[in-house]
């Protein structure tokens, strides 16, 4: 039950936190960090899983563009990755909230030694009432590296539920669920509030990316939702928009689209 989750890991996207000019969106992050801290003071953990350092690396140093060569990306990443936590750190310090960076790759969750120091870390932070603010560690992962890569953050976000042993995991994004076909083509186009169970009817209804700015798209969030969903965790996709919609899914509304 989502509504009962205690520990919780909330993962928000680049096009949920950045303007189309990739500049900061910052009325939404305020929010975000609002409502993190408020879930948090009502007694739960949270750790936030964020995208945007690729975007908000373009966005500071004026390119539109996201460049394909793996330097640039991981140059791009490396200036974004500070301004993001800059501002969440600003942002959540508002509301008197502490948070840890915590950057993690692919080769450091899959080899034991490493990833149960991962697990530790975690939980410390956890214990010390401190929102881990969690990304794919950009500036070093190479795509080209088989297994040092996750490739995209919503795979991220589904194993650090994993690590943490999470309740919920929930996904932010630009559109409100999975719908049984295209709404941005087909208005008659119903969203799908509950899935059971992951078929290949279900993966059949994710298109390709979503925006320009992110990297993921529906088909990562079900794929994200079938590792969660593997470990016994739920997993909710719900429209980043307004991130006070975290009240109304913890108060146990029926909204976006719940994996599990
Ligand atoms: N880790 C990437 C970034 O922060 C994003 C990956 C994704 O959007 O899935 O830019």
């Amino acid at each position: 039950m989502v509504a009962e989750a205690k520990r919780v890991v909330v993962k928000v996207g680049t096009s949920s936190l950045t303007y189309e000019n990739g500049k900061l969106n910052l009325r939404r992050m305020e929010t975000l960090c609002k409502v993190l801290t408020d879930l948090q003071n009502s007694g739960r953990q949270v750790v936030l899983v964020t995208s945007g350092a690729i975007g908000v690396g373009m966005g500071k140093l004026g390119q539109t563009q996201r460049p394909t060569e793996t330097e640039k990306k991981q140059a791009l990443a490396a200036v974004g990755q500070c301004e993001l936590m800059f501002m969440y750190d600003k942002l959540f310090g508002e509301y008197n909230q502490m948070v840890a960076q915590v950057l993690l790759t692919g080769d450091v969750v899959e080899q034991p030694r490493s990833r149960h120091n991962v697990e530790n870390t975690f939980r410390e932070l956890l214990e010390l009432g401190i929102i881990p603010v969690v990304n794919e560690n950009d500036t070093v992962a190479i795509d080209e590296l088989v297994g040092s890569h996750f490739g995209d953050n919503d795979t991220l976000s589904a194993v650090v539920a994993q690590l943490v042993e999470a309740d919920a995991l929930v996904i932010l994004t630009d559109i409100d669920g999975l719908y049984d076909s295209d709404p941005r083509k087909n208005p008659q186009a119903k969203r799908i509030p509950v899935v059971k169970e992951i078929t290949d009817d279900i993966r059949a209804l994710a298109g390709g990316a979503g925006s320009n700015r992110g990297t993921g798209g529906m088909a990562t969030k079900i794929k994200a939702a079938e590792i969660a969903n593997a470990q016994g965790i739920p997993c909710c996709v719900v429209s980043g928009e307004d991130p006070h919609v975290l009240y109304e899914l913890f108060d146990g509304a029926q909204i976006g689209t719940i994996f599990g």
